[in-house]
């Protein structure tokens, strides 16, 4: 069978991620400026979300875009078979690539790479001053390789001197419109483990305005923020709701490990904390809460001691807490 989306290509119909104009722009708002049909290629199926009669498969597709008989459109794809099957092997080959062939540590690379293009924080910086509003200080912010991307049109020009457009988008680094993602969230903030090895990271904006505030590498999150502190000799870790919480509880000389959000710890952790007893301090929100009984639970089933920090008011975090004692 003939590949919908080389089929819809080759009748011009413009595919871009999985979408196309609809064949009756007229029907739709701003003549479908925003595509509104979608294809879903493993079942050879597309569909227009305002259109009732636009849907179908590959045949429905011809007969609808050239206007034509179910015959005619029968026809059409058998005399235009050669250079769909070629339209199609080449879409099969880059969906392949696009998992698949990447060598192994593929994204780990790129991170390295990203992360050696930026600098480090200064301290009469924006970001600097930033930090120190929140009590966190040069030199645990040079411990946990802070950097900042100060520079976004050399850092973008950089990757793609190193990288193509393509790899740089199935690494996650660009956005679908070719665009270096973190643009307004200029700290970054590394997970590294306990060799110093860049696996992830997350992107923090500084301006109040910019929601959400923070933005994640995109990939799978390989272990808690400040893994190092996960060593297996007999202590206590407070487990925190975020990079600046948990940098908050460093600074004060705490030991302390961090999840990007209250949702974010996977049961597969747990074997990380090894002889520790756990502290919780998420946030003291309804989010917060719920996953501290989670992680209690994942904890207490594997065997750990975990309380709860329990002295965070209604609405407030470990940061907006020890700042105010200052
Ligand atoms: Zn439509």
């Amino acid at each position: 069978m003939h590949s919908i989306t080389a089929v819809a290509q080759r009748l011009g119909l413009g595919v871009v991620r999985g979408r196309f104009r609809c064949i009756f722009p007229e029907r739709h708002a701003h003549g479908d400026r925003t595509p509104s049909v979608s294809i879903n290629e493993d079942k050879g199926y597309f569909k227009c979300f305002v259109c009732d009669n636009v849907k179908g498969n590959v045949v429905t597709l011809v007969q609808l875009a050239m206007g034509i008989t179910r015959e005619g459109a029968l026809k059409w794809l058998k005399d235009d078979s050669p250079s769909i099957i070629r339209d199609s092997q080449k879409f099969f080959l880059k969906k392949r690539t696009k998992s698949e062939e990447k060598p192994e540590f593929f994204k780990e690379k790129m991170i390295f790479d990203f992360l050696s293009l930026l600098s480090p924080i200064q301290p009469y910086s924006m970001i600097g001053w930033w930090l120190a509003k929140r009590g966190i200080y040069k030199a645990t912010w040079d411990k946990v390789l802070l950097r900042c991307i100060d520079d976004y049109n050399l850092a973008s020009r950089k990757l793609l001197e190193k990288y193509s457009l393509e790899d740089l988008q199935i690494g996650g680094m660009f956005n679908s419109y070719g665009k270096l993602r973190y643009g307004r969230r200029p700290l970054i903030i590394p997970y590294i483990d306990e060799k110093n090895r860049p696996f992830f990271f997350q992107a923090r904006a500084i301006d109040k305005s910019i929601q959400p505030k923070e933005l994640n590498f995109q990939g799978t999150i390989p272990f808690p923020y400040n893994k190092s502190a996960l060593d297996g000799k007999p202590g206590t870790v407070y487990l925190c709701e975020g990079p600046i919480d948990t940098l908050t509880l460093l600074q004060r000389g705490f030991s302390a490990v961090g999840i990007p959000g209250a949702n974010t710890f996977k049961p597969e952790w747990t074997s990380l904390f090894n002889n520790k007893k756990v502290v919780l301090c998420l946030d003291n929100d309804k989010a917060g809460r719920a996953g501290e009984e989670r992680i209690a639970g994942l904890l207490k089933g594997a065997g750990f001691e975990t309380r709860s920090f329990g002295l965070l008011p209604e609405g407030e975090d470990i940061n907006s807490w020890f700042t105010r004692q200052l």
